[in-house]
């Protein structure tokens, strides 16, 4: 398998394919590794997960350099990435011992009844490749703080970073065995579907995800999807300071490229300050810097994958023929690597696949309402359900606005954030199941429940 660089379209590196024999071979080591790992102590294995995060520090620069030479972020957001796995790494570990272990519900003379939190086994996780290190670590750090051996597949766009991740765990002291890294695209996502392994966890498209969980269902095991989104963000007529609103926005939907699963994808603002608020964006747009990812100030790189560029001209191409005006951007750039202008379309409609498919890229579409209801109605209009955002100046407006959308995260006067305190998930579309949070602790167990009677 060819590791391409996105931004020079060189060949970084060859890795050999996991093949079905050697995935089995893998598995088996697992089966034998991971009953050690989870007969390890909680609180030995919290600390082994922390030595990962004082790895992750001490080399943030040279892993970040791998990330972006894979993926093509921009190198200071490839650090930061880095240092938001590790803030969330010490959520978690500070966290574990309050939410996996036994917990004692109620207590009568001669009844005990308790919780015990047990690890699912050996779990797979199938990645993508936008933030492999964040929604790796959704998985794998809790998955092995609850006593899990975990096959890790990270996304083929992002295979040296996974293989980093592993070198970086084992060097901390998780055994070998009870974490393993499966190498390969598709065809290896297919064959570990067929593995016995007890549970799955799975990030990345709408069309693969459902797919995963198709195959999986019938197994009785878990399977979790963090899949994509179409996610909303809607200015309000109060807003006091708009060039603000306008340059926080942008950064919600133009920040690593747009490729993030919760960047604003489309944006609906109030009759009364839309003008102001599309000159302030566009500004602000015009301003971001597109160029090599290695060169500090660069903001937009080039995208990961060379696909997207042609479907980004695509939804250009049919907004621009069906009314839209095109305000800045609209085409790949020029030279090699995959880079794409950033794009505001203003004169947008839901019938354009701008405003309904995911774009997953630098683009977005910019529409004019005229009172909270219709922005309501259009933010719902949609098959997805990660994420949506309201600026305005009323907090009670803004939540009264956000418990009317069905999406799994609401912001207030914040957008393309996450948090390892409190759950993410999606709803329709945008997958099943969640991670992070205490629920996310305790997504890789099967609680037991023990009703003990002193005879
Ligand atoms: P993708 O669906 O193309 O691939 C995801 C993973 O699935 C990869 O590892 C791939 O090799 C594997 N795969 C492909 N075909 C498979 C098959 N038939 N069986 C098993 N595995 C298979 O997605 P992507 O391009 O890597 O990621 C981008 C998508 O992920 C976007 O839609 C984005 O919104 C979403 N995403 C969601 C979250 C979230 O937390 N909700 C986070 C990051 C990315």
């Amino acid at each position: 398998m060819k590791i391409i660089n996105p931004a020079t379209d060189e060949v970084i590196r060859e890795l050999e394919e996991d093949t079905p024999e050697s995935l089995d071979r893998k598995v088996e080591k697992l089966r034998k590794g991971g009953s050690q790992w989870m007969n390890v102590p909680l609180v030995d294995r919290v600390e082994t997960l922390r030595r990962y995060s004082q790895l992750l520090k001490d080399e943030t620069e040279s892993l970040s350099k791998v990330l972006t030479a894979e993926v093509g972020k921009p190198l200071q957001q490839s650090r930061n990435e880095i240092n938001g796995a590790r803030s969330r790494i010490q959520w978690m570990t500070d966290n574990a011992q309050r939410y996996l272990s036994d917990e004692v519900m109620t207590e009568a003379p001669g009844m005990v009844e308790q919780i015990s939190y047990e690890p699912l086994g050996i779990i797979c996780n199938i990645s993508a490749w936008n933030y492999p290190y964040l929604v790796g670590t959704n998985v794998i750090v809790p998955a092995l703080l609850a006593g899990n051996a975990v096959l890790y597949k990270p996304s083929e766009y992002a295979s040296l970073t996974g293989l980093e991740v592993a070198r970086l765990l084992q060097k901390a002291g998780v055994p070998e065995d009870a974490f393993q890294v499966a190498i390969g695209g598709p065809t290896v996502g297919e064959a570990l579907l067929d593995l016995p392994l007890d549970g799955f966890f799975f990030t990345g498209s709408y069309r693969t995800g459902k797919h995963v969980y198709e195959r999986v269902s019938a197994r009785m095991i878990p399977c979790q999807c963090e899949l994509g989104g179409k996610d909303p963000l809607y200015v309000a007529d109060d807003n006091g300071d708009i060039h603000s609103v306008a340059v926080a926005t942008a950064d919600g939907a133009f920040y690593n490229s747009g490729q993030s699963c919760c960047a604003v994808e489309r944006i609906y603002v109030h009759e009364k300050v839309y003008d102001q608020y599309v000159e302030e964006f566009v500004r602000e747009v015009k301003s971001y810097r597109l160029g090599s990812p290695l060169e500090e100030g660069t903001y937009i790189g080039p995208l990961t994958r060379k696909a997207q560029v042609e479907f980004l001209e695509e939804q250009v191409a049919e907004a621009v023929k069906y009314g839209a005006t095109l305000r800045t951007g609209g085409k790949k750039a020029e030279g090699t690597g995959n880079y794409f202008e950033p794009t505001v379309l203003t004169e947008v409609t839901h019938q354009m696949s701008v405003m309904r498919d995911e774009s997953f890229g630098p683009i977005i579409g910019i529409m004019k309402v005229a009172d909270d209801e219709e922005a309501i109605r259009l933010m719902q209009d949609t098959d997805y359900g990660l994420t949506a955002s309201v600026y305005c100046s009323d907090r009670e407006r803004a939540e009264r606005i956000l418990r009317q959308i069905n999406a799994g995260t609401g912001y207030w006067n914040c957008c393309d954030r996450v948090s390892a305190a409190v759950p993410w998930s999606g709803r329709k579309h945008s997958g099943i199941g969640m991670t992070l949070s205490h629920a996310g602790l305790r997504a890789f167990t099967r609680p037991k429940a023990f009703h003990l009677k002193q005879s």
